[in-house]
């Protein structure tokens, strides 16, 4: 079967709110592109003495309601039609949670695994002067996505305040270290957000949480984090899927005491007590709750007729193709899509941003306090709007986000 790409996807979605809204041709228009896209090709003298070029990009997909938002990628599979696919899903993700802030994304052409420490703080340090002309608090704000943390961000930020003249300038990258900016909560703010998606959607569907299961797929950041909420709400997870290979326990598995396992032996497959599981039969198993939280495209046609899950919560960005979704409406899964699932992370970055200019910090209650209202509330719209217009979760996300985006462009005058 030929993949399609995310952009692909992604414009797919769009035009399919579109069509639904009778969205004015010239706004549907200035959705379809991102409004600038940088492509970098950087120097980064190795550990061995040689010096390798780097690939990177940046794209800025709207910045009709506010500056660009996003996180940056390190993956040897990044290319520029998945940044500019990501940068849209930001734009749309960062109007569904009401942020004044529009679309961006970032990735390096790297596999970090390979890269020594210092040769990933130069690649950090040389990726972020690459595109330093196009960030900047008021411009563009990255943070962190796959294979990139909070200490490669204090190095982006040192960086760029370095590049500017020595001004520290902590709000141009978020997802920073406690000490040098960072927000409490933030780290583990999108799983916290998909937890409190999927509460609110077990809640319409009257599945009672202390009584449900769920499969979890990458333990990674987001998909770490969720698990350990989902078991703080009383959630079983019976199967965890990694890159290396899946593990499954009918009894449920302590997702403290696996992440403490990994840490120690680098992987999750020799976990004890568990049997292994394919990729194949993972998708498969009779569960309430599944959790896609690795990468793009992972729920394809040809996994989706087997899914038994009642609700699919999107923690990945892109998951699940259009096809697989018509497949999945046609079952009858509830899916709560990625714009609306995982943005968690990108509205605990709004408030560190928000401190970062104030200069006043807020305690991690008020933090949690804040995304738990913003989140419920957002759901809540959603829900009324798919109620409303009878089209499915991500449909009225797409609808409601793309409603604002299409007013501030009109009010702007640029269509
Ligand atoms: P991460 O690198 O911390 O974790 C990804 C995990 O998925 C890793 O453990 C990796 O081994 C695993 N993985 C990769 N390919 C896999 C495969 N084929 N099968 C099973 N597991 C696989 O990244 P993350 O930050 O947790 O991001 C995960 C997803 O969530 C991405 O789509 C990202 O864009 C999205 N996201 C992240 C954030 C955030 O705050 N970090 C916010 C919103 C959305």
């Amino acid at each position: 079967m030929e993949e399609i790409s995310p952009l692909a996807v992604a414009r797919r979605q769009l035009d399919m709110a579109a069509e639904k809204l009778n969205l004015d041709p010239n706004i549907h228009a200035i959705l379809r592109e991102p409004a600038r896209v940088m492509e970098v090709n950087f120097p980064v003298r190795m550990d061995d003495g040689s010096v390798r070029v780097f690939k990177g990009y940046r794209a800025q997909h709207n910045n009709a309601i506010g500056p660009a938002k996003g996180g940056i990628r390190f993956h040897p599979q990044v290319t520029l039609e998945e940044v500019k696919a990501l940068s849209m899903w930001m734009t749309f993700k960062c109007g569904v949670l009401g942020l004044p802030y529009g679309g961006g994304k970032g990735g390096v052409v790297v596999d970090p695994r390979t890269l020594s420490k210092g040769e990933l703080e130069r690649l950090s340090r040389a990726y972020i002067s690459a595109i330093s002309p196009i960030i900047g608090p008021e411009q563009d704000i990255p943070a962190p996505d796959v294979n990139t943390n909070p200490q490669i961000m204090a190095w982006m930020m040192d960086e760029f305040s370095k590049v500017k003249g020595g001004v520290t300038y902590p709000g141009v990258v978020t997802g920073k270290p406690i000490i040098v900016g960072g927000s409490l909560g933030r780290s583990e703010a999108t799983g916290r957000g998909c937890v409190i998606i999927i509460r609110e959607a077990a809640k319409r569907l009257g599945i009672d949480l202390t009584k449900a299961t769920a499969v979890i797929q990458g333990l990674g950041n987001v998909g770490g984090a969720t698990a350990r909420f989902l078991a703080r709400e009383g959630v079983k997870i019976i199967a965890i899927l990694e890159i290396d290979g899946g593990i499954y326990n009918e009894n449920g598995i302590d997702p403290e005491d696996l992440l403490a396992y990994r840490e120690k032996t680098g992987t999750i497959t020799t976990y004890p007590g568990c049997r292994p599981i394919s990729n194949e039969d993972f998708f498969a198993l009779e569960c309430d709750i599944l959790v896609p939280a690795a990468l793009e495209n992972q729920i394809t046609p040809a996994n989706a007729p087997g899914i038994k899950a009642k609700i699919l919560a999107e923690a990945a960005n892109g998951p699940t193709t259009p096809e697989a979704d018509e497949i999945l409406a046609e079952k009858g899964v509830f899916l709560t899509p990625d714009i609306l699932t995982n943005a968690g992370g990108v509205t605990v970055s709004y408030f560190e941003w928000v401190q970062n200019i104030m200069h006043y910090y807020w305690t991690v209650d008020e933090v949690n306090a804040r995304l738990e209202q913003m989140m419920v509330e957002a759901f809540a719209c959603i829900y009324r709007m798919s109620q409303e217009y009878k089209v499915g979760m991500r449909m009225a996300a797409y609808m409601y986000s793309i409603s604002r985006l299409a007013e501030a462009i009109k009010v702007r005058g640029w269509a």
